[in-house]
């Protein structure tokens, strides 16, 4: 039996891109608004901030396994 409304759904609507985090490093806009808590985050990083996948990755390597 499926339960209805357990599913988080994200709409799909623009985000103005001021409301849009970016990397504090190569500073692109990346798809993740910053009223998404930290904790909800990928490649967030406590004490720097919202890097990207790129710099996320050369910073850490690829030994990180993050499942997208
Ligand atoms: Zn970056």
């Amino acid at each position: 039996m499926l339960r209805k409304g357990h599913q988080f759904k994200v709409k799909s609507k623009v985000i103005p891109h001021k409301s849009l985090e970016e990397c504090v490093l190569c500073h692109r806009v990346l798809e993740m608004p910053k009223s998404v808590d930290v904790s909800e985050r990928l490649y967030y990083v406590e004490g720097a901030g919202q890097l990207c996948r790129e710099c996320y990755m050369e910073l850490y390597g690829c030994n990180v396994v993050i499942s997208e």
